[in-house]
């Protein structure tokens, strides 16, 4: 596959702005075939589960095609089965349009239609919606279809199981014949082999094949760290042991990286290298060669730079953190117990990362075991600032599953609730 980065994938300025301030370093496998395709025009029918970074997928080349704010009325629409993933669609969408002044309207059933329609009222371009609050709005003659030119079914399986055929099909005829078609799945059954054949013109069939499955020879593990720095202390009690012979470290950033290169280099538990993005292409062959040679016992990497390492004979992966885009584990774990050889894969969780473990345990079907941390591993305070950015996720999280939670996060920030409550609550705050 030729297109290796964002900028390979002809998405404009304030998208690559954005793609890099949400940390993506790489487009995914379904970025990277769907995009393209996206752009072009074509329908397109894309096999893909949560975690391969299949909603970004779909949103980068709609927010290329809308552009920027125009008129009052809805240009792409994005169905989906449930509040919970509409909410995340939306938050997706809204990072990636930080740049532009493109307006995201969400409608779910569950709550009130007030603000919603008041959200209308005030223009939109990217519509995300359930079918159901989707056609009662519509209905009542809140929406206009008319310049409407991308549809979207997301987890059009789940959306068939919950019985949303009727309502799609109804959506179907009140908007545009003339439009592209987007349909994404996590699974083909026969019942949406069959929408995809009647709502879909001539696609193109992009499957992601869920890698997900781990070799049966890699033997995993996780051990629970509550912070930055006891993580580190565990890393060196793994270190200090001897049957870690060939090691390759995961970081999620090149700057956690780099802290985790110089902290082995300091307690001499190497020779290590670090490879990342920011070395030249160089000195990262010249590492990996060293690697596989036997000269280095370490190597720490980021998702980023870990493709291209074929390296037999790697004794242990560590994950120092937990990969949030998921199908990332299974590709950085199966850089051991590779050609029949056993290996082991120990990831590193702190309270904040339990959330994507599970994911994680369900995309590959599987648990991972949880092993005690050794009693010699000195357990560190946890800094104010890392207690905040962790309660933040945790916060985030529990939102995403359940969009009626308030947040601990921000309750505990005592407000004058009485009066506050009154003043908010005519209207609420668009996120
Ligand atoms: P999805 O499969 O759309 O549910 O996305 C799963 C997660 O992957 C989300 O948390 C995204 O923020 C993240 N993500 C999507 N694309 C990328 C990428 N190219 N690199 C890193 N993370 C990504």
């Amino acid at each position: 596959m030729a297109a290796v980065t964002f900028s390979d994938l002809n998405l404009n300025k304030q998208l690559l702005k954005a793609i890099a301030d949400a940390g993506y370093g790489q487009p995914t496998a379904i970025q990277q075939k769907a995009i393209p395709r996206i752009l072009s025009g074509q329908d397109v029918m894309g096999i893909a589960q949560t975690g391969t970074g299949k909603t970004a997928a779909f949103v980068l080349p709609i927010l290329m095609k809308v552009k920027y704010a125009r008129g009052e009325d809805v240009r792409a629409l994005i169905l989906a089965p449930t509040k919970e993933l509409v909410m995340q669609i939306e938050q997706v969408t809204r990072q990636l349009a930080t740049y532009t002044d493109l307006r995201v309207v969400v409608l779910y059933g569950g709550v009130g239609p007030k603000n919603q329609i008041a959200n209308l009222q005030q223009g939109v371009d990217i519509l995300v919606a359930t079918p159901g609050r989707f056609l009662e709005l519509y209905r009542k003659g809140h929406i206009f279809t008319k310049y409407l030119k991308t549809l979207v079914l997301d987890e059009a399986d789940r959306m068939m199981d919950m019985g949303f055929m009727p309502q799609i099909r109804s959506i179907l005829e009140v908007i545009p014949v003339k439009r592209q078609n987007l349909l994404f799945s996590a699974t083909m059954p026969d019942k949406v082999i069959r929408l995809s054949e009647e709502f879909l013109d001539f696609p193109e069939v992009i499957e992601v094949t869920p890698q997900a499955t781990p070799a049966k020879t890699i033997q995993q593990a996780y051990y629970r760290a509550p912070n930055l720095k006891t993580k580190i202390n565990l890393l060196e009690f793994l270190l200090k042991n001897d049957e870690f012979t060939r090691v390759i470290i995961f970081t999620r950033t090149r700057a956690a990286a780099n802290d985790v290169f110089k902290f082995i280099e300091r307690k001499n538990l190497g020779p290590a290298n670090v490879l990342h993005a920011n070395k030249g292409q160089n000195s990262r062959i010249a590492a990996i060669k060293a690697f596989k040679e036997g000269e280095l016992r370490v190597l720490v990497t980021t998702d980023v730079s870990s493709r291209g390492i074929d390296v037999t004979g790697v004794s242990h992966v560590i994950n120092f953190d937990v990969p949030v885009v998921y199908e990332d584990y299974v590709h950085r774990i199966g850089r051991t117990g590779r050609a029949e050889l056993t290996g082991k894969a120990i990831t590193l969780v702190n309270e904040a990362e339990e959330y994507h473990l599970h994911k994680i345990e369900k995309l590959i079907r599987q648990p991972i075991p949880e092993r005690q941390r050794p009693a010699a591993v000195q357990v560190a305070p946890t800094s104010f600032a890392e207690r905040q950015q962790m309660a933040k996720e945790i916060d985030h999280q529990k939102r995403l599953e359940d969009p009626g939670f308030k947040g601990a996060f921000h309750e505990k920030k005592k407000k004058p609730a009485t009066h506050k409550r009154k003043v908010g609550g005519h209207k609420r705050k668009r996120r």
